[in-house]
């Protein structure tokens, strides 16, 4: 099999670290890939472009499948998130991100095997926001018939593909009825309609909040609209070690962008100390979707040889500083590499 060219996009803060390690360490490993790199964040308006620049776009289309390091947003001002800008043009409807105890990783909780589902399209992230008096500012949610149909299809699907149980929606329709009610009534008629093998359940968002952080091992896979996505990730991300070790994908029709749940970690960047398993966690979703929709199991073959790596060495109590360990970035990419064999 040749290889797949696949966008690299470093992004900003700690991506370009992160990014680095994640190359050594599939380079490593054999995996089929060719990388193809382009710019997007503050790296990219800082060498005179678009923060988003069309060229990366067009390269994710042509490719269909990126790996992308975070990129800074400014926060209050300035322009608008290129996370969501590449989700929405691209129309990569389904972000998902598997949170998971892993061995060696020590938390409060053991047996948290969780699946967030979060639409990634819409929502309080249509950026339609206004000053409307001296006084007033407004931020419009939105939801369409159609985005929240597809989003439950899509998670109903992925469940009964991954020999899952049940979805829950977290939602808030006591409050928002119209908004979060639509949401729910079209996952209610998914399931009812097509998916009567997956138990379902609604829980109002905060008191589901309450329930995550006193027995996680009850939910399964959560499916929620696009700010409680993002909140409730981070969150889950709390419950099994931190943003350091949980992978995303953000999926469309025909095109996949992987990336970490985390952001560019403006504090520790520079440093050479960040953790890099998140995106190599990603990559690793990466070649399994790749292993599928091109028909390719070296790609799988590579990703189970990667995950295997990474698991010895975290079992073995090596592992970077937000985890406790004594690692750096660096440090942490050559002991995955040690095990490969
Ligand atoms: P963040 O995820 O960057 O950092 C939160 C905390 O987690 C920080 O203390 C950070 O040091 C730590 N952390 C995150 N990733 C880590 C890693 N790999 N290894 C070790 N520690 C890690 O969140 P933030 O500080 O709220 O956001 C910083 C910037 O990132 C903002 O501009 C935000 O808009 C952007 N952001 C981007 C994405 C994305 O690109 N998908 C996602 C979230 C935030």
């Amino acid at each position: 099999m040749p290889s797949h060219q696949v966008v690299l996009i470093p992004g900003d803060g700690i991506g370009p670290e992160i990014t680095q390690a994640v190359q050594k360490i599939l380079s490593a490993a054999g995996a089929p890939i060719e990388w193809d790199p382009h710019q997007a964040g503050l790296e990219a308006l800082e060498s005179g472009k678009d923060v988003l620049p069309s060229e990366t776009i067009d390269a994710i289309q042509r490719r269909r499948v990126a790996l992308k390091g975070p990129c800074t947003t400014p926060v209050g001002e300035g322009f608008t998130s290129v996370n969501v800008q590449i989700r929405k043009r691209l129309d990569l409807y389904a972000a998902v991100r598997p949170v998971r105890n892993l061995t060696g990783v020590q938390t409060r909780f053991d047996n948290v095997d969780l699946i967030i589902v979060r639409e990634n399209t819409e929502g309080l992230y249509s950026g339609v926001e206004n000053q409307l008096t001296a006084d007033v500012v407004m931020s419009m949610k939105i939801a369409t018939e159609s985005a929240c149909h597809r989003i439950a299809r899509w998670a109903f699907r992925y469940a009964t593909q991954r020999q899952r149980k049940k979805i829950t929606v977290f939602h808030k329709a006591n409050i928002m009825k119209v908004t979060d009610g639509l949401f729910l009534r079209c996952a209610r008629e998914v399931h009812q309609r097509d998916y009567p093998n997956i138990d379902y359940e609604e829980v109002i968002i905060d008191a589901g909040c309450m329930k995550l952080v006193q027995r996680p091992e009850q939910f399964d896979v959560l499916l929620l609209e696009n700010l409680y996505g993002d909140v409730v990730s981070d969150l889950c991300a709390g419950l099994v070690g931190g943003l350091g070790i949980v992978p995303g994908a953000n999926i469309g029709e025909k095109v996949a962008v992987f990336e970490a749940v985390h952001g560019s970690a403006p504090d520790i960047a520079g440093q050479g100390v960040a953790n890099p398993l998140a995106l190599l966690m990603s990559s690793v979703m990466m070649l399994n979707y790749l292993a599928d929709a091109r028909e390719d199991p070296a790609c799988r073959e590579v990703g189970d040889l990667v995950k295997g790596a990474y698991n010895a060495v975290l079992a073995a109590g090596e592992t970077t500083r937000d985890l406790g360990g004594p690692l750096n970035t660096d440090e942490f990419a050559t002991a995955v590499i040690r095990r490969l064999g």
